[in-house]
């Protein structure tokens, strides 16, 4: 079975597990330090506050901001759901703008047409590793004094025109196994501010700074130094498995670009796309699911039900139409693409989905 994603784990990150074990220091300690030190710095940021997972990193981004009742914070409806739970988690209203129908990131010009008093925050999504339109969302950010805070839970190490990911505004990533680099669970926030900085330090160990002294209420959302050790050794791996993912990239779009049925993967120009997926559009998206499993090839649907449209957001009365979210839920697939394939393992994937559309 080739599956849709395997995190690499080596000695290195076994051996930087045992020696935090042996120092007898297993919660947060002088690793999650290090390890904030460290993703500070590749991302362009001057701080770094890590937390245990993506969700919390957003929902302590937005208090961190101030963001809770009576707000809107305007976001991508195609997306995990942890993005607009992590709005909602504070009181905030989420609202969706509508995607662009290439990149499959939320449409700058749909933001605008979303703005009203109640906006506080604009929150893109680098969905599958592919930085949202930032230059023209800092724009739009800027015009309307509006608060950023970028969901870069699955774009380690992308860019946008010569600038990292999560650096653009407050940064949130997610170290899930799944994601381009790993910390078994694990989260960050990044920021060049220092307020910010403090505040979610705060806000991750009950608003204390000075042990038993709250001066804000928080919550137990800590990093332990278990999982930053993991996070320091993967750091180190990071641009190599980016640069597997993107090289396995390029020979699954080279190879899909003849078949009709498909529209392959793409990057914008300017772009540095890392490809936590590569998500094409398919015809007949759920029979090509149904033959690559038969195949022994594992696949993903990122995502079959826009947020907007969840049982859990219906009952809340969202009543949007957004047709392209909901036409691209309909046909995208995810197919493997992480660095733990082989050349054969690639090859075999552009094989079958050839071998799909040329019996279909
Ligand atoms: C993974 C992910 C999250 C949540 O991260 P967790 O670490 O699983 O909490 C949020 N947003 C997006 C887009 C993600 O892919």
């Amino acid at each position: 079975m080739i599956p849709i994603a395997r995190p690499l784990l080596g000695k290195e990150e076994i051996d930087a597990v045992t020696e935090v074990l042996s120092s007898g220091m297993i919660a947060q300690g002088p690793k999650v330090e290090e390890f904030e030190l460290a993703f500070s710095e590749y991302t362009g940021c001057e701080y770094a506050a890590a937390v245990n997972s993506g969700t919390a990193a957003l929902h302590i981004a937005l208090l961190a901001h101030d963001i809770g009742k009576e707000d809107e914070v305007i976001t991508s409806p195609f997306t995990f759901i942890a993005t607009a739970n992590s709005i909602l988690y504070t009181g905030a209203k989420p609202v969706f703008a509508d995607i662009e129908p290439d990149t499959y990131n939320i449409d700058p010009e749909k933001i605008k047409e979303k703005i009203n008093p109640k906006t506080k925050a604009i929150m893109p999504v680098h969905l599958y590793g592919q930085s949202a339109d930032m230059k023209a969302i800092m724009e739009i950010a800027e015009d309307h004094k509006l608060v950023v805070i970028e969901d870069a839970c699955q774009a380690h190490g992308a860019e946008c025109l010569g600038k990292k990911a999560g650096s653009f505004g407050t940064g949130a990533f997610s170290f899930y196994p799944t994601k381009n680099m790993t910390t078994s669970e694990g989260g960050i926030i990044t920021t060049s501010d220092r307020e910010i900085a403090e505040k979610s330090k705060m806000i991750r160990a009950h608003g204390s700074r000075v042990r038993y002294l709250h001066e804000m209420l928080g919550f137990n959302l800590r990093m332990t130094d278990i999982a930053a050790a993991i996070g320091l050794a993967q750091l180190e791996k990071l641009d190599g498995f980016n640069a597997s993912r993107q090289k396995n990239a390029a020979m699954l779009s080279e190879g899909l670009k003849s078949i009709s049925g498909i529209v392959p993967a793409t990057t914008r120009e300017g772009y540095t796309h890392v490809f936590h997926q590569y998500t094409i559009r398919a015809q007949n998206r759920d029979k090509l699911a149904d033959f690559l499993k038969e195949k022994g090839i594992g696949t993903g649907v990122h995502y079959p039900i826009p947020i907007h449209k969840q049982p859990y957001y219906m009952e809340l009365g969202y009543k949007d139409s957004l047709p392209v979210s909901e036409k691209a839920a309909e046909e995208v697939l995810s197919l493997p693409v992480h660095p733990a394939l082989s050349r054969d393992d690639v090859l075999k994937v552009i094989k079958e989905v050839k071998e799909f559309y040329a019996s279909a």
